[in-house]
């Protein structure tokens, strides 16, 4: 068992370290208790309250007025900058890798029930068409709840039949059943079908109940509507209303019977250039230097009405952040920043792949993200808070940072709700009392952070994150569950990661060895356990890429901290043994057959080949006539072909061959064949993102 006596002799390297001890890790206690007496979950929450009530889609009235509201709170705290910055996005400019979607407008969307008898002559109708008279009452209006009108919906004003189409993403759901000019019902997500259903089957619109991303509550709330979307980029344009399953399962019941159902939908909205806005604004750094240096906080300030906890939480915290900072920087209770300080408010991926591709030189300076997507779930919510590590391909100490403090304020938290005394509860008044037992994560894509920690940008972001929440993307994600609480914490956690990063130095890295070191030893558990589940070379792959990694990203605070500190004492007792044990992994077999081929990623675009609401990758290889690569279907131990992908992209740097790719991937989400990675990369080459070298 020579695999588990070198993971268990790294676990001992950190033995004479003591444990996270009661003190405030990283900062000075004065640094800590005046974030902690100044971070409002309170002031956070009435925030988060004014964001909600609009229905944030990109590029709409509603994403603009919560954008006002932003832009104008950070005026009043004082921020510098304060600037609401404008990408157009017209459906043809590129941004990297992400096709600009255009602006989406709804003012208007009503679904009736319509009431039909069949003609008789005596009712005086000569047209020989059925009298039609509304039932009672709307089964969805957009003005009250705006979450029934699918994204990219377009103006229509139809009458038709029900048809229930199942599923309605393959041709057999249509066998034997007539929807031209009707309306389908459908457990799919609109954009899923509307090529088949309209494009195919001539159906004039969509009524969808499709159901939320899955856990283990899906399903159970009968009343929740989830928000739902229409292929931007489909030459089938049609409408979609969300309804909720109470509702789909009535209609059911009733075609089931041999009902007929009559639907009239007026829908008036429609696609049109716009732009992409994301409010930014900044806390100026203080050293000649180091000001051209930024540390980001992001967000995503786009979704669904109410979308409290995803984003209006992740929003509503790093405005908090900024609010508390420019304040005890004011008065003095803080040292400015040698940093600048970022505040980014996007909509989500796709806003930061403008920002990021637009303004090429920002992206250059900013050296780490502190990026909060749902942070606020309360108990209903059913919310674990995740403090999410980065990508296997990009090693940073940034993660070890946010964990020293979400570690220490696990353990305030516990005793404060243990004992009912701790120094530092950071309960606030409105909110609970439970502990925040926040997790220290493996990376997990699906957020703007995806955008950041790509290889073309290669910016390290600490991801602070709920998983899961029974209610997002429906109309019941709204400010009710939402903790003070929690915010403050999470305020907290980010706050003290950013300012510290945005002073951090050669002294204060000392620091930072420490915080990886204890790291370390979790990580070490991890490798530890999944290298008994895999073949003895694939272990042995796993754990000379667990330590090459650990090395990596005690290499990786040189990006802050530029000067030579791995000579330090400390540096070497920590880094020493793992190189040694580095060392002793030996070197990997040679690769043979398309395991040599090495290729690196063209200049531009940037970006990950899939992005949100396009996928540049789909849309090359459907040209190309490339059929889709196998990889992206593949379900690893511990990841999804898109992460797969998302790595094997990442890792293409001009030096690793394909083999190395495929091992770093393995290392990182289990085996994968070879085979798979090579078809994937030569499809990449024949898109043009990659070249062979
Ligand atoms: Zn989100």
């Amino acid at each position: 068992m020579k695999r588990l006596t070198c993971i268990a002799t790294l676990l001992t390297l950190s033995a004479c370290q003591t444990l996270h001890a009661q003190k405030p890790p990283l900062l000075s206690e004065k640094d800590v208790a005046a974030l902690a007496n100044e971070l409002s979950g309170e002031t956070a929450k009435r925030n988060l309250e004014g964001f909600a009530r609009f229905h944030r889609q990109r590029s709409s009235k509603g994403f603009h007025d919560a954008a006002e509201l932003v832009a104008e709170r950070l005026r009043t705290y004082g921020l510098g900058d304060v600037a609401i910055l404008q990408f157009p996005a017209d459906g043809k400019i590129f941004y990297g890798t992400q096709r600009s979607r255009p602006a989406w407008e709804a003012d208007f969307a009503e679904l009736w029930e319509i009431a039909t008898e069949k003609s008789k002559s005596a009712s005086g109708d000569q047209s020989g068409q059925m009298p039609m008279t509304r039932l009672p009452g709307a089964i969805a209006s957009y003005e009250a709840q705006p979450v029934v009108l699918a994204e990219d919906s377009e103006s229509a004003n139809v009458t038709g039949e029900l048809v229930d189409v199942g599923s309605g993403s393959k041709d057999a759901d249509y066998t034997g059943k007539n929807i031209k000019g009707k309306l389908i019902l459908t457990s799919a997500q609109p954009g899923a079908v509307q090529d088949l259903a309209v494009g195919k089957f001539g159906a004039a619109g969509i009524i969808s109940y499709a159901q939320n991303q899955k856990t283990a509550w899906s399903g159970e709330n009968q009343d929740a509507i989830r928000w739902g979307h229409l292929d931007t980029f489909s030459p089938n344009k049609t409408f979609a209303f969300m309804v909720s399953l109470k509702t789909a399962h009535q209609f059911q019941s009733r075609l089931a019977t041999g009902e007929e159902i009559t639907l009239r939908a007026v829908v008036k909205a429609g696609q049109h250039p716009g732009n992409y806005e994301i409010v930014t604004a900044t806390i100026p750094g203080s050293d000649r230097k180091l000001k051209d240096e930024e540390i980001a906080f992001s967000c995503h300030l786009d979704h669904q009405r109410p979308g409290a906890n995803d984003n209006a939480s992740g929003c509503a915290t790093i405005l908090e952040v900024a609010r508390t900072l420019q304040k005890l920087i004011n008065e003095k209770k803080l040292a400015p920043p040698a940093r600048t300080i970022r505040f980014n408010f996007p909509p989500e991926i796709e806003g930061t792949m403008a920002l990021l591709n637009g303004k090429p030189e920002l992206a250059k300076r900013t050296k780490a993200v502190i990026h909060m997507d749902m942070v606020g779930g309360g108990p209903e919510t059913k919310a674990v808070f995740h403090v999410t590590r980065g990508p296997m391909s990009l090693p940073s100490f940034v993660h070890d940072v946010a964990w020293a403090f979400a570690d220490w304020l696990n353990d305030q938290s516990y005793q404060f709700a243990a004992t009912g005394n701790a120094a530092y509860p950071m309960v606030a008044p409105e909110g609970g009392k439970e502990p925040l037992r926040a997790e220290y994560s493996a990376h997990t894509m699906g957020s703007d952070h995806d955008v950041y920690q790509d290889s073309s940008f290669a910016i390290p972001a600490i991801y602070l994150n709920d998983w899961p929440d029974r209610f997002i993307h429906t109309n019941f994600d709204s400010a009710a569950n939402i903790d003070p609480t929690k915010l403050k914490r999470a305020a907290f956690i980010g706050a003290a990661s950013g300012y510290f990063l945005a002073a951090m130095n050669e002294d204060s890295a000392q620091g930072v060895l420490v915080a990886i070191d204890y790291d370390r030893l979790l990580r070490a558990r991890v490798a530890a356990l999944r290298s008994e589940q895999i073949p003895a070379r694939e272990s042995s792959n796993l754990i000379r890429h667990f330590l090459n990694s650990e090395i990596d990203t005690f290499q990786s605070i040189h990006r802050l901290a530029p000067k030579s500190i791995t000579s330090s004492e400390l540096a070497f007792e920590s880094l020493f043994p793992i190189q040694t044990l580095a060392v002793r992994a030996g070197n990997p077999p040679k690769a043979t057959g398309d395991g040599v081929l090495i290729f690196h990623r063209k200049p531009t675009p940037k970006g990950p080949p899939t992005v949100f609401g396009y996928d540049y990758f789909a849309e090359h290889a459907k040209s190309a006539g490339i059929a889709p690569p196998k990889l992206l279907d593949y379900q690893g131990l511990w990841g999804s072909g898109e992460e797969y992908a998302y790595e094997v992209a990442n890792f293409i740097d001009g030096k690793r061959n394909a083999q190395e790719i495929c091992d770093a991937v393995s290392a990182e989400y289990g085996p994968v064949p070879l085979d798979l990675v090579t078809e994937y990369l030569q499809a990449l080459e024949k898109i043009g993102l990659v070249e062979r070298r």
